[in-house]
């Protein structure tokens, strides 16, 4: 587990905070009460992040800070003075955040912003500035806030890195570029990505109301207007992922099924049609498997609705480890199951949904009462598909029946 340090004299408060950390965020965390004990630690481990007051009794004026900054640590001031002055220098050292520490407002909004930058972690930013000096800047103010970044130097080399790095959340981009200018950019990245998919924040010297009114109606989530304040640029660019973020929870739950977490039927006809009317036209090769749980009504009649869901459960298991990342799983219902093998010949695909009935058989399902319980399940495989997306479907249904009408516990192919 990433260890967090708090480095604070009043012992009530360093407590509170580190253990309000311990239980809300994943971390270990460990407290110094002075700057020498400070010292020991940090020589120590390593941290995720160190918190340190500023009023130390062996360091009073903020003296702790060079020192953590020295040994390449990130550091987020803690702080119960608010002089205007005195903050401004703290936020011109490459500290993270400068933050208040009086009430439980401020520790709720300290967890609030350590937890916000461990999920940035999972973000990638592509800053496209043609100046090396602002390049690097905003490269190490990202970086500082633990995002991955990715810098080129103009919107063609932009749309470069869009094609083959998948998953950007956000680009930041200069508004002044030769070649091609951040408003084109912007355009461009719109009319293949939407904001469900990623953001777009522009930064400009000379942004009127015109042209950040035009960046905004051609697809910017925002615009920063430079020269920009170190703290800004944080809320902005974290404003931006955070509404990514709730786009893509939310879409991911209308994508998925509730009691498994695979995708649902709605999700897997969305998805599969595009790529069964690609794949039948140039003569990809895959296969698709609907799977049924043989008299699954009789688990739930004898052992109850709670245990059904768990032999469902079980079964979602089992099926994920018999897909690749191409592939797609799907819940269509009930009790009823959807595979696509992509890439495989006939022979393969049918060996390994023998293989998964088998697995399936052999699969002993503990209860809680210590009783043990074995399911089967029947398919119905279609191999090389051909016409439609929805006539496939029904014909692997046929299939699946026969199979239950065969006796169960097998699966028939066409
Ligand atoms: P067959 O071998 O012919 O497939 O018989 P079966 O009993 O598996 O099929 P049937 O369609 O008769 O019954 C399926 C049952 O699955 C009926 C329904 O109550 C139950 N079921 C559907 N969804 C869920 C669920 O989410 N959880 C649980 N526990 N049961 C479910
Ligand atoms: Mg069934």
């Amino acid at each position: 587990m990433e260890k967090i340090l708090v480095v604070e004299d009043n012992k009530t408060l360093a407590k509170l905070i580190a253990k309000k950390i311990n239980l809300e965020l994943d971390f270990e965390v460990e407290v110094a009460y002075n700057f020498s004990e400070a010292k020991l630690f940090l020589k120590r481990y390593e941290y995720f992040l160190t918190l340190v007051d500023l009023n130390l009794p062996d360091a009073p004026n903020g003296e702790i800070v060079d020192y953590v900054l020295g040994l390449k640590n990130r550091v987020i001031v803690l702080s119960g003075n608010i002089d205007k002055e005195f903050r401004s220098n703290m936020l011109k050292k490459n500290i993270i955040d400068y933050v208040n520490k009086g009430g439980i407002d401020d520790i709720n909004f300290i967890i609030n912003t350590i937890s916000r930058l461990k999920k940035n972690q999972n973000h990638k930013v592509l800053v496209v500035e043609d100046s090396m000096i602002f390049r690097k800047q905003m490269q190490g103010m990202l970086e500082n806030m633990f995002f991955k970044v990715i810098t080129v130097a103009h919107g063609e080399e932009a749309l470069g890195i869009l094609e083959s790095v998948s998953d950007i959340s956000l680009v930041l981009t200069d508004y002044h570029m030769p070649v091609m200018d951040g408003l084109e950019l912007t355009i461009a990245i719109r009319k293949k990505y939407t904001k469900n998919d990623l953001a777009i924040i522009s930064m400009s010297n000379d942004l009127d109301d015109d042209t950040t009114a035009l960046f905004l109606k051609n697809g910017a989530n925002d615009y920063i207007k430079k020269p920009f304040s170190k703290e800004e640029f944080s809320c902005r660019i974290n404003n931006s992922i955070e509404a990514l973020e709730n786009i893509q929870a939310i879409t991911n739950h209308a994508n998925r099924d509730f009691l498994t977490g695979l995708y649902n039927r709605r999700y897997f006809f969305e998805h599969m049609q595009p790529y069964f009317e690609a794949a039948t036209a140039d003569g990809q090769r895959f296969a698709i498997g609907i799977i049924n749980i043989d008299h699954f009504k009789k688990v739930n009649d004898t052992f109850g609705h709670k245990v059904g869901d768990k032999v469902i459960n079980t079964l979602a298991d089992i099926l994920r480890t018999y897909v690749d990342e191409d592939d797609i799983l799907a819940r269509f219902g009930g009790e009823e199951f959807c595979i696509v093998l992509k890439n495989r010949t006939p022979d393969e695909a049918l060996s390994h949904f023998e293989n998964l009935r088998e697995k399936v058989q052999d699969t002993t399902i503990s209860l809680d009462d210590e009783q043990k319980i074995q399911i089967t399940i029947s398919l119905g495989v279609i191999l090389n598909p051909e016409d439609t997306l929805n006539e496939s479907i029904s014909q692997a249904d046929m299939l699946l029946y026969n199979a239950k009408q065969n006796g169960r516990n097998r699966t028939e192919h066409n």
